[in-house]
């Protein structure tokens, strides 16, 4: 596909949802992006329909029985040909996209490449190919009382995954982001369920994947893409009983929704919900000593960051009462009172994020640090800061909450026993970060301790915001963050979510995954007799 011009490319937004090879429009529910397009990009978008939804989810599942098969030198090659094509088109699209989101070039230039790079990074998983984590025990007819049958064991692709994005990453958390490349890795097919609030980008980017396996002569339904703006379609993707897992990004509620619809389902199915974290921040006594605002411009510039529309927002910081501490606050509200207040993704998230703040505002002893410093403007979100003691924090659910924006609460420790109360009351949490001297984080390794059972990811003097795509990166954490804690949706080990175990017992060798015959024709690693090595078996 090609993408000489903006004009060009807006040509290839028919608005209709892309169902395996085929353009699909046939409901009369129909609506516009709602982010920043509304105007520009002047397209209507067709809701899929419960018969479109149908045909995705069973073209995926022929697609899936063929596609599971391919070698992986093929299925490199389908993933290696998306983020070419990613990259051949990324300033073409990122024009559009920053029309829809209204997020700035630079944010969507560097997010767009990490797209790219998380597809690499899928396709070289596979080539090394250790990741199907082979294991081998092989058989002793010899002992007794009874001979030890051979037994092998490799992870297979689930199925067809129904997947979710969020609306402030209109790609890595999107249509070619994390979720669908992990399950395209692991030989799943996959149902995209577009966001409202790009339709457009979801659009381009989808059909990025279907012309990168078109090329790559994948089967047709390998990658479909619903566009909806209500509820329903979502409901309708997870209630279909070929679909076997669900990944989703995005609101605790949104979340909450389809984990409940999947669990109403005759044939349960594991939903990867990952949702929103109010990620907290405890700063030790030392290091504030040190240097209280050079913290502060650190914390306020990560927590005013595209509008504090970012997972890992920093949005709880923890600290104990001070002289330092009280030099923190007044520097950090005079770096957020400075900070640009810039527009949010959408309407919705807009509107949230005042109701957030208007509770918060309400709440008896909280105290509200910066407010109305800036005019307030439709859709531009104004960074606010909140002030409460321990024993508050420690009594107000509410507070645990994520205000998606730039809003913090500043929580007053009076002593070390309250830091140890406020860790312990924490939920689960995409991040937790702890600002700390070697010696503070000596004294407090008890907290650390604690603190690492609340959390996918604890910090050392970092900001919760940026998030790697590494092998050794965990974006997950206990519930609420996520409804399945022991997973990740960055990173290489995303693709287990979509992945079972199998054990072939006494199998013929000849029948069996390369990956697990004698000879270990793919030279992987595996677990033989209980020693990793790379080593055929004689
Ligand atoms: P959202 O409103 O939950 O939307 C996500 C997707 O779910 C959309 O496709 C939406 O489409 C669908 N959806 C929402 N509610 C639903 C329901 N009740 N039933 C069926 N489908 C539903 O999320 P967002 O506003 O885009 O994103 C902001 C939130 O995502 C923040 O809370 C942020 O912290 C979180 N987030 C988390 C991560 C992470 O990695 N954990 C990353 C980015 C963002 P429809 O509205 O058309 O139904």
């Amino acid at each position: 596909m090609g993408f000489a011009t903006n004009e060009k490319l807006r040509a290839m937004i028919t608005g209709k949802n892309l169902i395996g090879y085929s353009l699909s429009g046939k409901s009369n529910k129909i609506f516009t992006g709602q982010g920043g397009s509304v105007k520009e990009i002047n397209v209507v978008f067709h809701e899929a329909d419960a018969e479109e939804i149908h045909q995705a989810v069973t073209k995926a599942n022929a697609a899936f029985n063929i596609y599971r098969h391919f070698s992986s030198e093929r299925k490199i090659a389908f993933l290696e040909n998306i983020a070419l094509k990613l990259a051949a088109s990324k300033d073409s699209i990122i024009k559009i996209t920053a029309q829809e989101t209204l997020l700035s070039l630079n944010r969507l230039e560097g997010e767009m490449q990490r797209t790219i790079n998380q597809v690499k990074l899928f396709a070289n998983l596979l080539k090394e190919g250790s990741w199907v984590n082979a294991i081998i025990d092989t058989a002793n007819p010899d002992r007794l009382p009874l001979p030890k049958p051979d037994i092998r064991q490799m992870q297979i692709a689930i199925g067809v995954v129904g997947v979710f994005g969020a609306s402030n990453f209109p790609f890595a958390f999107s249509v070619a982001g994390g979720d669908t490349v992990s399950a395209l890795a692991a030989s799943c097919t996959v149902v995209y369920k577009a966001h409202p609030g790009h339709p457009a980008t979801s659009e381009l980017v989808g059909n990025i994947i279907i012309d990168a396996a078109k090329e790559t002569e994948m089967p047709e339904g390998i990658f479909s893409l619903l566009q909806s703006a209500s509820h329903e379609s979502g409901i309708n993707l997870v209630e279909h009983p070929l679909i076997k897992a669900i990944a989703f990004t995005g609101s605790f509620a949104g979340g909450k929704a389809l984990y409940n619809a999947a669990s109403k389902r005759d044939e349960p199915i594991p939903v990867y919900a990952e949702m929103g974290s109010i990620n907290p921040v405890f700063i030790l006594p030392e290091i504030i000593a040190q240097n209280s605002s050079a913290l502060a411009d650190k914390l306020a510039a990560s927590n005013t960051l595209s509008a504090g529309q970012f997972c890992t927002n920093p949005g709880v910081i923890i600290s104990l009462e001070s002289k330092k501490t009280d030099e923190f606050l007044s520097h950090f509200a005079s770096d957020i009172t400075n900070a640009s207040a810039e527009c949010m993704l959408t309407d919705k998230i807009w509107k949230g994020y005042y109701t957030g703040i208007e509770k918060l505002s309400a709440m008896a002893d909280v105290e509200i640090m910066t407010s109305n410093l800036k005019e307030e403007k439709e859709n531009v979100a104004v960074p606010y800061m909140f002030k409460t003691p321990a024993s508050v924090f420690l009594q107000n659910d509410e507070l645990l909450e994520e205000v998606f924006g730039p809003s913090s609460v500043h929580v007053i420790a009076g002593n070390k026993n309250d830091l140890f109360a406020i860790a312990e009351k924490l939920q689960g949490q995409l991040t937790v970060s702890v600002w700390g001297t070697d010696n503070d984080l000596t004294n407090y390794h008890d907290l650390l301790k604690i603190l690492e059972l609340k959390a996918g990811r604890i910090i050392c003097n970092g900001v919760p915001t940026g998030v790697e795509v590494t092998h050794a990166m965990v974006h997950g954490g206990p519930y609420p963050a996520t409804t399945d804690s022991r997973t990740t949706s960055v990173g290489t080990n995303a693709i287990y979510r979509f992945t079972r175990a199998v054990c072939y017992q006494s199998y013929p060798q000849n029948l069996l995954p390369g990956a697990l015959q004698n000879e270990n024709p793919l030279k992987i690693l595996r677990k033989v007799n209980g020693e990793f090595t790379r080593e055929s078996i004689s």
